[in-house]
Formats: C-alpha cells, structure tokens, sequence
C-alpha cells in the first residue's frame, strides 16, 4: 500500500471519529444482494449492535450462483452460499430464525423490482424495525442498485418509515482506496475512471456523514466473513477460482477492516 492510500486512510479514521454512532441499540434488517456483502459492509456494526441489545435480522436478495458460474454447478454454488450465508450469520450473532433468503438469481435482481419490493414490504410490515442497511446507490453491480431501489420503494410505502443507512461494497473500488495493482489493463482504466468521478477518492468523505466504530468487532468480523469460504478461498484447486483477498492485491479487503464502517443516510 503505497503513503497515498495510508494517508487517505488515517484521514478517515480522524473524520469519522466525529461522525461516529453513539446509540447501537436500534432494531435493524441489514439487506444484502448477496452473501457476504452483509458481512463485508455492516458485519462490525451488526456485532456492536447486538452487543448494544439490538435485534438484527439480516435479509439476503439473491442467491449469489453466479460469482464462480464458469467453474461449478450453479444450483450447487447456490446451496453453498446459502449455508456459508447462515454460517456467516451465526459468526456475527445473528441467531438462524432472523436470516432470510429471498431466492432472487445472481445477477437478474433488477428484472425483479416490483416483486422484490412487495416481499420487502411485507417483511418490514410483520417486522417493524429502526433502521435498515441498503447497498450505496452509486455503485456498478446492477443486483447492489437494485437491492438499494428495492428496499427504498418499500420504505416509502410505509406509514412510519425506518432510518435509512447505505453501505459502500464496490464503491471503494476507486484510487486511492484501491491501487491499480493486481488488477487487468481494462480493470484499471476502470478504476481511473471512477476515481476522477470521485473526485480522486475525496467524493467519500461527502457522502458518507455516519460511521460506526468497528475496531473491537474486527477479529470477529474476520472471522464471519472467513465463513464465506467460497468467496474468500479457493473451493476447487484452480487459479481461475478468484476470492475476495486477490482483488487489487488485498486493498479490497482492507477497505472493510478498516476502523469504521461508514454509511450514507440517503433523504427520501
Ligand atoms: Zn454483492
């Protein structure tokens, strides 16, 4: 990691200090589009919360089949997913009757909206909760801005509407909060392009006004992503069986073990 990226880094933990999040307590239903974005986005916060006396319930909208579809059976890679999904979900804390699978395929989230949106809206109606966790809208993967518009259309039809907290997945993905190591020719030109978009990794500090304080949920936290073991080793013995570690040569990673977890409280 190069003194740019440190710097940036040391930056945010100084900003979001001030920003931080004193009342844990609240319920919550974290919505993830896939397993392991739970984890990777909230998994600090839902461990503090819980250890404040928060009822969390965490809801999955696909089945993540796709992310090695090249490489196994996709209904097989669903199955996994699904119990790392519960194993996940036990290492945070979260007992198995609060974990939810609404069965969407990877990767086709957004030609399901209105559906999706109706079985949010009942879950939040039989569950009444504080606040609820959503993907950041502005980042590329199509199920992560579907999952956002989703949960936000149900929200709206509520009488008595939940805080909104937005979490950054694959938002990071940008100089200097990655470096172009690791990653193809395209993939970097990518990468610039969204850094200048964000104003050279600055945009970050804007959005993103709340922060919880996740350092003594860290190891816990690795740990419960460690439970994603199909995206975090290699399930079959084949260098084309990519994980989650390789990314930009672990600046990836390293985003989400950071001291805060940041959100962006969207206004409706
Ligand atoms: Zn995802």
């Amino acid at each position: 990691m190069s003194w740019v990226q440190r710097r940036y880094r040391q930056q945010l933990n100084q900003v979001m200090a001030e920003r931080a999040i004193a009342d844990l307590s609240g319920s919550a239903i974290v919505f993830a589009p896939h397993p392991d974005d739970e984890t990777l986005g909230c998994g600090g916060t839902i461990i503090r919360k819980i250890a404040a006396g928060a009822a969390v319930k965490t809801v999955f909208m696909t089945d993540g089949s796709q992310s090695h579809a090249s490489l196994m059976d996709t209904a097989k890679l669903a199955e996994i997913r699904q119990q790392e999904a519960m194993a996940a979900a036990k290492a945070l804390g979260i007992e198995a009757t609060n974990v939810t699978f609404l069965g969407f395929g990877d990767g086709q989230l957004d030609q399901h909206i209105a559906a999706a949106t109706d079985r949010i809206y009942d879950l939040l109606q039989a569950n009444p909760v504080d606040e609820v966790f959503v993907p950041y809208h502005l980042e590329p993967p199509a199920d992560h801005a579907a999952t956002y518009e989703a949960v936000i259309g149900a929200v709206k039809r509520l009488p008595v509407r939940p805080q909104i907290y937005a979490y950054p997945i694959w938002y990071w993905e940008h100089w200097p909060w990655m470096g172009p190591a690791g990653s193809g020719k395209r993939d970097a030109l990518r990468m610039l392009k969204a850094s200048f978009k964000s104003g050279l990794g600055t945009a970050l500090f804007k959005d993103f006004q709340h922060a919880v304080y996740i350092e003594p949920a860290i190891a816990q936290k690795r740990a419960a992503l460690n439970q994603h073991a199909s995206q975090m080793s290699k399930l079959e013995d084949n260098p084309q069986w990519s994980t989650l570690g390789e990314i930009a040569k672990g600046d990836f990673l390293a985003c989400f073990f950071q001291n805060y977890e940041i959100f962006h409280r969207p206004s409706l």
